[in-house]
């Protein structure tokens, strides 16, 4: 047969019409039905995705992904609450076809104010787990302007792409935590006077990946891609959540609730108002007040509060989560077929060490390590198969320890 009598098998072109016919075993194809056959391969493997995720996803109304949290989580309802709903919605959000009515449903990121140790970092935790969707954890103290000393924003991106092992479609609806948002604060009300490097300006930079936007990520000693430059990640439909302590905030909210007092009776308003806990309390405009910019509080919609953890709830984030501590600890006695077990007595000691020395639920932690490291030094190859550990055993323990020489902080 003559070359130019050669026909794609799939359309009936012949040869001479086509920019390119590819030969195989008995057929042809030209360059028109390879990119057409492309175009529907794309297609099918989205719709699968979409599947993929929707059966992931659907399930998780609002009260199974709080009944999910509970089960890591000790206390801390409010949150659990807000934080249930927006990620519902968020992935609503995402499982939503391009609507034909004009309504857009915008993105539900969250901010989370409270006392470091009180579980922001395991709530995000905790709910990428759920969702089995990739998670970065990003401390926003390193986070500079572009072309300044530290990261740039877009290396919390790097991390989300590493998180998904460089998968860019898992990686665009992943969870970014970002740490410590309290300290991007702005540092002064007037801008202007200096450079506010690590302030404002990143809060600006920020604000883009908030709002989604595409990104093209340096991969950074990515396996799968050696060779590639950048890789382009748009952040539409990655949940943004931030925490922060926020220092000395209850200070703009007590002055607030006290203005808001004058004009109602004083006396009657004080006795609504729980004044240990102020941040129950908080708004938007106490955030902007202390110096986050307008647009990243409108960019960080659902905004809640974490509980300060008392002595009950640091007894029970001892015993109660699905991995407490105290279950991690008779796990790996366990593995040397020891049985572990401690008294309540013990237990109430130590959180009340966890209290004095002002460590909250991670000194609980360290407790626990300073207390049973002879033990898991010397049992594994000693003839004892059983430790109890009473309040004597611990006191004695502790003592010996580095960490009692902890000042209890005042
Ligand atoms: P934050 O991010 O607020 O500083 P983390 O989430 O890192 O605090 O909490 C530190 C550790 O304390 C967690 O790993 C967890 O073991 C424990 N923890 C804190 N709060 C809780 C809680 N409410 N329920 C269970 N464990 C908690």
């Amino acid at each position: 047969m003559a070359k130019d009598d050669l026909e794609c098998s799939f359309c009936g072109r012949k040869k001479p019409e086509t920019d390119l016919l590819i030969a195989g075993l008995d057929a042809h194809i030209c360059d028109k039905c390879i990119e057409q056959a492309h175009g529907i391969v794309l297609e099918e493997s989205k719709q699968g995705g979409a599947k993929e995720l929707s059966s992931d996803l659907m399930l998780s109304k609002p009260k199974i992904i709080k009944a999910f949290l509970d089960e890591y989580i000790i206390g801390q309802e409010a949150t659990k609450k807000v934080m249930s709903v927006a990620v519902y919605n968020h992935y609503k959000r995402l499982l939503q076809p391009k609507s034909e009515d004009d309504i857009e449903i915008q993105k539900s990121n969250i901010i989370m104010v409270g006392e470091t140790g009180t579980g922001k970092t395991l709530m995000a935790k905790t709910i990428s787990k759920m969702l089995n969707v990739p998670l970065a954890i990003v401390d926003a103290t390193v986070l500079t302007e572009a072309g300044y000393v530290g990261e740039d924003v877009e290396g919390i991106l790097t991390k989300l792409l590493q998180a998904a092992d460089y998968d860019v479609e898992k990686a665009q609806r992943g969870i970014v935590f970002i740490d410590e948002i309290d300290k991007i604060a702005r540092k002064s009300d007037n801008p202007s006077i200096t450079r506010d490097v690590s302030g404002e300006g990143v809060q600006q930079a920020l604000l883009k990946l908030l709002e989604g936007t595409t990104v093209n990520v340096p991969p950074k000693g990515g396996r799968k891609h050696p060779d590639q430059k950048f890789i382009e990640v748009d952040t539409e439909n990655i949940l943004f959540i931030a925490g922060g302590a926020f220092d000395g905030i209850e200070r703009n909210i007590s002055k607030r609730l006290n203005m808001q007092a004058v004009g109602f009776s004083a006396s009657q308003s004080d006795d609504k108002i729980e004044r240990t806990n102020l941040l129950k309390y908080i708004i938007p405009k106490d955030l902007k007040d202390y110096g986050l910019i307008p647009e990243i509080i409108g960019r960080l919609p659902a905004l809640t509060y974490m509980d300060p953890l008392d002595e009950e709830t640091l007894r029970a984030i001892l015993t109660e989560p699905k991995n407490a501590i105290i279950k991690q600890y008779q796990k790996l006695f366990e593995i040397d077929d020891i049985s572990f077990e401690i008294t309540e007595d013990a237990l109430n000691y130590i959180v009340g060490k966890a209290v004095e020395y002002k460590l909250g639920a991670r000194g609980l932690r360290s407790l626990c390590e300073a207390i049973l490291t002879d033990a898991m030094f010397e049992m594994p190859e000693g003839e004892e198969t059983e430790l109890l550990v009473t309040r004597e055993y611990a006191e004695d323990k502790l003592n010996k320890s580095t960490i009692s020489k902890l000042k209890a902080v005042s």
